[in-house]
């Protein structure tokens, strides 16, 4: 197990830790990748070893994910934050769009909009501090608007959404860097999906956008090239040099995702690890969670003592017991646990003995 390897249990929120399985199988052919005599990071990316990795890694992601014929995967660059431009360069067709405000990253995706339209915020739960997905409803929406943009799983603030909002006929997109494979979700429902890989699928420097067909090849004309997803479609994601190491990295990561028994066992086994973690802050006196419990998520759990210098103390006893990367955001404060699909149940188990061990020593006074 991670011990082999003098491994800690890695929080962090992204880059997030990879599966072990993974990381064995990179290293085993790291310098000569199956007989091919070079490593994937040296070969050329339109080379028939290449080719192979990256057509393998788009079937295994499109399998895994139910992404229906009419969709197209890509695989680019520059980060989700990327995609917070070139959403509305690509989609933004009569200059109008809808965002929900339900975190930081919600946030720079509606400001980075307006720089080239008519965006406006529909729903915000900004003055709660982002406790919560805010309610709408497609009512909310205005007439004649290109998109809703939603951010499903606040990485930050630790939200997620419970179910895909209803959007109407409006075409739905979801950033879905923090939770993109850890539950199954009816692809056919978004017009556009994107995720930064770094925090549930690979290394960082690659981008999965997943785009429904009809909605390519209405780019406004200023659009950069690189930004416009049917020059990437038609390109094969190979316009220029793809991120062909963390393409190689995801393809090993979605593999393993179906053969532990894809997204509805990832779903599982996420339930039962922020189950666990939440019922045990619940239950410490010391603890409170910042979530509301009907938008919280599995994956980044977000919580504070009432004293910021007892946080610290917190995340740096974690650190030294092999518990790392457990601070909160710099937005949020306190602390945060990021339970990505490679987290093992025994790491949050972990977390849990010294959750409950930290309140006994510090809650002196504390009640629920
Ligand atoms: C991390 C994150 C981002 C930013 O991703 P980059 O790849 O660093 O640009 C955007 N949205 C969400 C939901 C994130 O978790």
């Amino acid at each position: 197990m991670e011990n082999k390897y003098d491994r800690v249990f890695n929080f962090a929120a992204g880059p997030g830790n990879l599966p072990l399985p993974v990381l064995e199988e990179a290293a085993r052919d790291l310098i000569n990748y199956q007989g091919s005599g070079m490593s994937v990071m040296e070969m050329s990316h339109r080379g028939s070893v290449f080719k192979k990795i990256a057509e393998e890694a788009e079937a295994t992601f499109r399998r895994v994910m139910g992404v229906p014929d009419n969709y197209k995967v890509l695989f680019l660059q520059g980060g989700a934050s990327t995609q917070f431009s070139a959403v509305p360069l690509n989609l933004m067709k009569t200059g109008k769009a809808d965002y929900v405000v339900s975190g930081l990253f919600s946030g720079k995706a509606f400001k980075e909009a307006r720089r080239f339209g008519d965006a406006a915020c529909i729903a915000s739960s900004e003055d709660t501090n982002f406790d919560r997905i805010p309610a709408f409803t497609k009512k909310d929406l205005r007439p004649g608007t290109d998109y809703l943009h939603v951010c499903y799983n606040n990485t930050v603030f630790g939200t997620h959404f419970a179910a895909v909002p209803d959007a109407g006929d409006v075409t739905l997109v979801a950033d879905m860097s923090s939770c993109i494979m850890s539950e199954p979700v009816d692809v056919s429902k978004f017009g556009l999906i994107y995720a930064g890989a770094q925090k549930n699928i690979g290394p960082a420097g690659l981008t999965v956008v997943v785009v429904r067909e009809d909605l390519l090849g209405a780019s406004r004309p200023e659009t950069p090239v690189m930004l416009d997803y049917k020059t990437q479609a038609d390109a094969g994601s190979m316009y220029n040099t793809p991120p062909c190491w963390a393409i190689y990295v995801a393809g090993l990561v979605f593999r393993w995702v179906e053969e532990t028994g894809g997204l509805a066992a990832m779903k599982a086994r996420n339930e039962k690890k922020a189950a666990l973690l939440y019922q045990t802050l619940e239950q410490a006196p010391l603890f409170t969670l910042n979530a509301q419990k009907d938008s919280r998520s599995l994956m980044n759990v977000t919580f504070h003592t009432a004293d910021p210098d007892l946080d610290k103390l917190f995340v740096a006893e974690a650190a030294k017991a092999g518990l790392v990367s457990l601070a909160g955001h710099r937005k949020a404060g306190g602390m945060r646990a990021s339970i990505y699909n490679a987290m093992p149940y025994e790491g949050v188990v972990k977390l849990c003995d010294f959750i409950q061990n930290f309140s006994e020593i510090y809650a002196k006074g504390c009640t629920k």
